[in-house]
């Protein structure tokens, strides 16, 4: 393509960037975002080649247009972009939610502009353009739901774009898409925010003992509950039915092993467990994730504080000297990379 727009430069924005640029997907990425700092930042990364303030100028002339925004902007961004729109070219998304999507972009869509939702299902709990990275799409799916009336060949060239970037790519309705990721996605998220939030309620209760002994279960709920509210807010609001649709399941089932649980139902609890166990083997074994153990995790250097003795030493040689001990070096942190395997 001659010219990709892409609005919105965090993780998802920015890793199409990256991936579009390692797959020569388009000889001109732009890049628009509403924040003037992210901008900057954008730009001291480097993986757009042009910027813009001002988003029609980003849009115009662009062959495929996506929206990197949270879901609750994207109202505002299609009637903003709207008059600048190229003939013929493809506007998408990357929204978590799509039913929500064609709601509220549809109706601003010009004639002669393809509109074709799309999502990745790649992502990690981080944001901001530094977060992204260009294999975040490597083997993972991009669902596209296109709406009644999209023209294969327009569908089939955002498919050719996923495809380059390193994506499985799949076509569903949009009502069925956000069903399936009410369960898959969006109901954890709410289970790891509500088993987060209920704990650190008790972390008065146990003197902070959640916290210290959370290299269990545990933490892995708190990865994603560190996601970005934003986000998840936008994600709740605009998948409403379907998840509470799950939610009514899921709290059905979850009374279920209550009962057995104070019935002291073994059989049920065995059987449940091991149902539940073979969904993940299925799930290494599609490739989706890694049958390593703690999900492949290298294993984190804790910060060691410097040893008492080296301490006495310094104080004791300032003291000679008459000066002040240097304040001790601050030790870089060790930001872990992100979870490139992590999925939304
Ligand atoms: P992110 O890292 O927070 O990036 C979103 C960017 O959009 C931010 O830089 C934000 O700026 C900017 N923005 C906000 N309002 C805007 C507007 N009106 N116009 C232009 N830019 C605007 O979020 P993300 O994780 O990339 O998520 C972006 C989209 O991807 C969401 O729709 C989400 O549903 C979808 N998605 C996310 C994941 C995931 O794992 N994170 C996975 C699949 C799909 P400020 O920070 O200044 O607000």
């Amino acid at each position: 393509m001659k010219k990709i727009a892409i609005i919105g430069l965090g993780l998802i924005g920015s890793s199409i960037a990256h991936a579009a640029r390692r797959g020569h997907l388009a000889a001109q990425i732009a890049g628009h975002d509403a924040s003037a700092d992210v901008l900057e930042r954008a730009r001291a990364i480097g993986f757009c080649d042009t910027l813009h303030a001002d988003i029609g100028d980003a849009v115009k002339g662009a062959e495929l247009v996506i929206l990197c925004a949270p879901v609750g902007a994207y109202k505002s961004i299609a009637q903003a972009i709207a008059p600048h729109l190229a003939q013929g070219a493809i506007l998408s998304d990357v929204g978590s939610v799509k039913s929500a999507v064609i709601r509220d972009v549809g109706p601003h869509v010009p004639k002669g502009v393809h509109f074709i939702p799309a999502h990745p299902i790649a992502g990690t709990e981080f944001s901001g353009p530094e977060s992204g990275f260009a294999s975040l799409f490597d083997g993972r799916w991009a669902i596209l739901t296109p709406v009644p009336g999209s023209e294969t060949r327009a569908v089939d060239r955002l498919k050719d774009f996923w495809l380059g970037l390193g994506s499985q790519v799949d076509v569903m309705d949009s009502g069925h898409h956000d069903l399936v990721l009410a369960i898959t996605s969006h109901l954890p998220h709410l289970i790891a925010y509500n088993i987060v939030g209920t704990a650190h309620d008790l972390e008065q209760v146990t003197e902070g003992e959640v916290i210290k002994y959370s290299a269990s279960g545990f933490r892995d709920f708190t990865r994603i509950a560190a996601s970005d509210p934003t986000m998840w807010r936008d994600v709740f609001l605009n998948n409403r039915d379907a998840v509470l649709e799950v939610l009514g399941r899921f709290n059905e089932d979850l009374s279920q092993l209550q009962r057995a649980v104070r019935n002291g139902d073994g059989q049920v609890l065995f059987d449940w467990f091991t149902r539940t166990r073979a969904i993940r083997r299925a799930i290494i074994d599609i490739g989706q994730d890694t049958a390593a153990p703690n999900f492949g995790r290298l294993p984190f250097q804790l910060y060691v504080a410097p040893e008492p003795a080296k301490k006495k030493k310094r104080a004791k040689a300032s003291k000679k000297s008459g000066k002040k001990p240097a304040a001790a070096k601050k030790k870089k942190s060790k930001t872990k990379k992100p979870a490139r395997r992590a999925r939304r």
